[in-house]
């Protein structure tokens, strides 16, 4: 195979600003996503550095090495940048510039500028630490699993090591004269593997910001707005997970009076009422519960493997936090919930009938109790 420099460095150009623009226009569309202004402004000052590079003996050398390598480094400190501004780190201009700009420093020396070796070690130093840099803040954040972080790290990781094989390489192979055709080989081979990086990179962040949507919608989706707690067909999907693998135990809560509360304080105490009965609850309820609302003041959860006592011990500590619960909006208001318990296995929706007439029976015998559902009902406490 014959890699054509010229060409390459044509087609380089043209991609990468094709990338740019289509970022560029997916940011207009999502102002509040500025990673990708700053990933479509590092393909078009790419492109650029590309462009000065390719028009090597055709502009003055000052040019196409002094100001090309500059804004090369300008392109992968924007790279780090985008992925600082995708982990909702601050970005850091000063450091963004600082490579560019102690390039252009360097170059005012006469020695340096003449050592092509001194050049290549610079300009490879650097430009690799932004790539390290992007992929380590990228990898920082895997906390936030989406499936296209590992490899995009392990690409700008990758792209780190290859340019900083490059500062041993100039010591072990010598630089071929310019314009020989070892030396466009070697341009046109640097150019294909720039030209493979911007693409995978590209469709990589790109795969990242829409994953990360998607990732919200499905939060979203599947979240009570008010209360951040599972919304009812959640929480019935987790059910019905947990209870293809063996019996569970269910939750069933009920605040009590609360039509009163709304009546006598407002909607929005109300409102704060359901989001402190969540706030209380999440704090007694064992870790890796899932708590759901179904629906107005009504909650449940599911408690996998447990036994009838230890999920009515659990749904009394969940009664005693509630009891002991002082809204910030209203601290002389007492706020006290019904709990039906009831352990099955199979249908989650006839586990929850179970649990519903429980919860009934706690109504019934004076409210602020929990009741344990079943064949016996028995009051709890
Ligand atoms: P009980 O002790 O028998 O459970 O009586 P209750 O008043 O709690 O039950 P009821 O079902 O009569 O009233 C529930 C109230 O919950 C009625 C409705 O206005 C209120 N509600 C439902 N959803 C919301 C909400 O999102 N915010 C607020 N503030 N109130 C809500
Ligand atoms: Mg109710
Ligand atoms: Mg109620």
């Amino acid at each position: 195979m014959k890699l054509d420099a010229p060409t390459l460095v044509t087609v380089t150009v043209f991609v990468t600003v094709i990338m740019g623009a289509l970022y560029l226009l997916s940011w207009r569309q999502a102002r509040q996503t500025r990673a990708l202004g700053f990933l479509g402004f590092a393909q078009i000052v790419g492109a650029l550095a590309v462009t000065l590079f390719g028009l090597r003996g055709v502009i003055p050398d000052w040019i196409s090495i002094g100001l090309a390598n500059a804004v090369m480094l300008a392109a992968f400190g924007l790279i780090w940048g985008g992925a600082c501004s995708f982990q909702g780190r601050p970005v850091p201009p000063l450091r963004i510039a600082a490579g560019p700009v102690l390039w252009l420093a360097a170059c005012l020396a006469p020695p340096f500028y003449a050592s092509l070796a001194a050049r290549v070690i610079l300009s490879s130093a650097v430009a690799g630490l932004y790539c390290a840099l992007a992929a380590r803040t990228l990898w920082d954040h895997r906390g936030e699993p989406l499936p296209s972080r590992g490899p995009a790290a392990l690409l700008l990781a990758s792209e780190a090591v290859l340019a900083w094989a490059r500062i041993p390489a100039t010591f072990v192979l010598p630089a071929p004269p310019v314009g020989s055709p070892t030396q466009t080989f070697w341009v046109a081979v640097l150019c294909f593997i720039a030209l493979l990086y911007t693409v995978a990179v590209s469709v990589l962040f790109m795969a990242l910001a829409k994953e990360r949507l998607e990732a919200e919608q499905r939060r979203a989706a599947e979240t009570d707005p008010l209360t951040g707690a599972a919304n009812r067909r959640a929480l019935a999907a987790h059910a019905h997970h947990a209870l293809a693998a063996g019996p569970a135990a269910v939750l069933l809560f009920d605040l009590d009076h609360f039509k009163r509360v709304n009546d006598t304080f407002g909607h929005a105490v109300g409102d704060a009422v359901l989001v402190g009965f969540c706030a209380a609850a999440r704090q007694v309820l064992p870790a890796g519960v899932t708590l759901g609302r179904l629906g107005g003041e009504e909650f449940a959860c599911l408690l996998p493997g447990a036994g009838a006592g230890d999920a009515a011990a659990i749904a009394e500590t969940v009664r005693l936090a509630v009891a002991a619960l002082r809204p910030d909006v209203l601290p002389a208001l007492s706020v006290t919930v019904s709990v039906g318990v009831a352990r099955g296995s199979g249908d989650f929706e006839a586990l929850l009938g179970l649990a519903d007439r429980a919860l009934y029976q706690a109504k019934a015998q004076g409210r602020n109790r929990v009741v344990l559902g079943g064949p016996g009902l028995r009051q709890v406490a």
